[in-house]
This record gives C-alpha cells, sequence and structure tokens, in this order.
C-alpha cells in the first residue's frame, strides 16, 4: 500500500478526494444537490455531531463534493483539514473573524489585498477590535509589535500588486513564541507552489476563485487550517452562514485536477515576458520574486517551488494616458479583475492610495499583468504593439 503522506504533489492532485467505488464507479465525484438530509429514526437524527464537518447532516455543512473539494486541497497543501467558502473575500472574513473579539489587537500586512483592509477598516475597527498594518519586510522584528492582547498576525506574500516577499519563517517563529496564530493570504502561492504548513502558517486562505478553479468560471474561498485551529475556523465559516454551492466546488475540483500543468506552463512564459519587459527601454523594473534581480527573489526561491504568472511592470515616468493607451491597444490580453484564469489580463493599478505603513513609490506608473496559457510569443507582440502606441501618446 502507497503511504499517502509520501506521495508528491503531481500524484496528489490526480488522485485526492477520489473515491469510484462509492459513487457508480465514476472516477469524480458528482455533483450532489441537497438542503434536507433524511435520517433512519429520531435517535439517529438527535445524535447529530455538531462539530463533524466531514460527514452530511444539512447541506449547508456541505455535500459529499464539496467534501471531495475540501480534502484534495488540504491534502494538497499537507493541513489538517480545509473548509470550502463562497469567495477569496468570505475565506479571509471568516479566518481573521474566528481570532479576534473586541478588544483584541491584530497585526496585518501593509500589502493585503485591498478588499481585505476594507474588511479591517469598516467592520472590524466599528467591533473595537485594533488593527495595525506592519511593513512587509519586517520579518522576525515583528516581535517588537505584539501586545499581550495581540491574537493574530496575517501576512500575504508576495504582496498584492507590489509582489514584496514576506519572510513568513521568521514571522512564524515569532508569533508562535507567543502563543499567537499566523494567518496567511496563500493566493499567489496556491497549495501547489507554497506549503504554508512548513513555513510556519497555521491558517492558509485561498481564493479558489484564482488558479484553483483556473478557468474564470467559479467563485470560490478556501481555508486550510492546522488541527489545532480547525474547529475554532471552521466553526467561524459555520456561524457565518458560509456555504458553497456544489457545482461550484465540482469545478473547482475539476480546475485543480489540472493547476500542476497550467501553473508549470504558466509560470514558464511568465518567467520569459517578464525577462524581456526587464530590458524594454520603456520599463524602469519588473515585481516578481522569480526574477533573480527582485529583491525578494532568495526568499521566494527559500520557501516557494514555483511561481505564479502575475506580476508587475513599473514603468518610466509617463502620463496616465500613456499607460492607458498600451493597455487599451493590448488585443489579446483582457482588462478585468481578478487572475489565475487560463487567459492573460492587464490593468493599471495604484497601490500608495491603499498603504499606510509604508510608503509606496516605485518611480513610475504600475501596470499588472496577468499571463495565461496563450503562446508567450504573441504575448509579447501584442506588448510590443503596446509600447509602440505608448510612446505615440503624448
Ligand atoms: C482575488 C483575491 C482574493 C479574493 O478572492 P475572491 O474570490 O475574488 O473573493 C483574496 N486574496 C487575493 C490575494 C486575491 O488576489
Amino acid at each position: 500500500m502507497t503511504d499517502k503522506k509520501k506521495l508528491k504533489r503531481d500524484t496528489i492532485i490526480t488522485h485526492a478526494g477520489r473515491d469510484p467505488q462509492r459513487y457508480a464507479g465514476l472516477v469524480n465525484t458528482p455533483v450532489f444537490r441537497g438542503s434536507t438530509v433524511l435520517f433512519p429514526d429520531v435517535a439517529a437524527y438527535e445524535s447529530r455531531d455538531p462539530d463533524d464537518y466531514k460527514t452530511m447532516r444539512y447541506g449547508i455543512y456541505g455535500t459529499p463534493t464539496t467534501f471531495a473539494l475540501e480534502a484534495a486541497v488540504a491534502q494538497l497543501e499537507g493541513g489538517h483539514a480545509a473548509v470550502a467558502l463562497p469567495s477569496g473575500l468570505a475565506a479571509i472574513v471568516a479566518a481573521i473573524a474566528a481570532f479576534v473579539k473586541t478588544g483584541d489587537h491584530i497585526l496585518v500586512v501593509d500589502t493585503a489585498y485591498g478588499p481585505t483592509r476594507n474588511f479591517c477598516e469598516r467592520r472590524l475597527k466599528p467591533f473595537g477590535v485594533e488593527v495595525e498594518y506592519y511593513d512587509p519586510l519586517i520579518a522576525g522584528g515583528i516581535a517588537r509589535l505584539l501586545r499581550p492582547n495581540t491574537t493574530a498576525v496575517f501576512c500575504e506574500a508576495p504582496g498584492s500588486l507590489t509582489f514584496e516577499m514576506q519572510d513568513i519563517p521568521a514571522i512564524a517563529a515569532a508569533a508562535h513564541a507567543r502563543g499567537i496564530p499566523v494567518l496567511a493570504d496563500n493566493t499567489w502561492g496556491t497549495p501547489y507552489f507554497f506549503r504554508s504548513f512548513e513555513h510556519g502558517v497555521d491558517v492558509s486562505i485561498h481564493a479558489g476563485t484564482k488558479y484553483i478553479a483556473g478557468h474564470s468560471d467559479a467563485l470560490m474561498g478556501l481555508i486550510v487550517t492546522t488541527e489545532q485551529y480547525w474547529l475554532k475556523v471552521r466553526r467561524a465559516a459555520a456561524d457565518y452562514g458560509y456555504c458553497v454551492s456544489p457545482d461550484d466546488c465540482f469545478l473547482a475540483l475539476r480546475g485543480l485536477r489540472t493547476i500542476g500543468v497550467r501553473m508549470n506552463q504558466q509560470q514558464q512564459s511568465a518567467l520569459t515576458i517578464a525577462r524581456w519587459l526587464e530590458a524594454r527601454p520603456e520599463v524602469l523594473r519588473v515585481l516578481y520574486p522569480a526574477l533573480e534581480a527582485d529583491p525578494g527573489h532568495a526568499l521566494w526561491k527559500r520557501d516557494f517551488s514555483g511561481a505564479a504568472s502575475l506580476f508587475g511592470v513599473v514603468l518610466k515616468p509617463v502620463r496616465r494616458e500613456a499607460v492607458a493607451a498600451l493597455i487599451d491597444a493590448l488585443e489579446l490580453f483582457g482588462i478585468g479583475s481578478s487572475w489565475g484564469g487560463f487567459e492573460s489580463l492587464a490593468i493599471r493599478a495604484d497601490p500608495a492610495k491603499i498603504r499606510t505603513a509604508t510608503r509606496w513609490n516605485p518611480g513610475g506608473p504600475l501596470v499588472r499583468l496577468h499571463i495565461g496559457l496563450e503562446d508567450p510569443a504573441d504575448l509579447i507582440a501584442d506588448l510590443e504593439q503596446g509600447f509602440a502606441r505608448l510612446t505615440q501618446t503624448p
């Protein structure tokens, strides 16, 4: 019998969360729809275990389709268990809410995903939770910010839009010395390229909308935790009433089966294009930890086994209109929110406005690119004609 703990990640994504003999021999766990679950008698109904989130008792806690996705993601990332939520943001909300009450203090990285900050500012602060933002480069220095009432440290590596790497093991060592859990938005790393639990994360959060679902056709959140924090987090998700459609779980699981080939291919294309961009006269800097010249490269190389195909491009100073002209000229890159699908995307971004603990002044306008599964030569040709438009725009 193979030791499941020793399986490599590509084998895990192929086999995890499947039990064909339970489902008429079907390779994939089918879509199970249902709200009410019927029990054989009163005794069975009344002995339901409220902390059992792995068997059917009511549709809101999941069906076999949900459980299959949750089991597969948990096994891939190496955590104790996972819970699926209706979006990545819902996963962030449930994970943070599990650890705070009035009077508590939490530390949130200054480069966190924008809506994470909105939740902290507009929801947590009015409930009397102190939220303090910290420099993404703080590493072990986080120890100085820990207070007696600090109940969680929230990380995200690399940072949203600006791609600073964080030394998560150093942050975790400082937090754990005080018994404080580390939460991390691991959407960029994914359970495929960053094994959070081997780097000190206690609660790993994913926008499954991105590479896990991978086809721009479903919204999904996932939280994976250690055994220690599982019930705390799973109960928070239940208390907020979060549940996910079995169709979306099916799509996310279908996406997960090919996350390896997609991400490896997209990483390769992203590197090719990022290197080409580094050499362009219009470009000041490419923000991508997978590049040797990136300040976060050493940390990325130490902790991650690969890079997502999402990065930033800082242009030499030009007018806002010229940046818009570049993006508008692109024919293969779409303009829109989200990323991690099979298709390329480009947006203009200005993270300076939302920072408070650090300053963002890279010396030029920022464009965020997501590289999809198109041939990189075609994407480069598209960018080339975009740059032509940029230089023609006064
Ligand atoms: C997109 C994103 C989310 C939120 O995911 P949704 O499914 O869109 O709610 C969270 N964190 C990061 C880093 C993201 O990029």
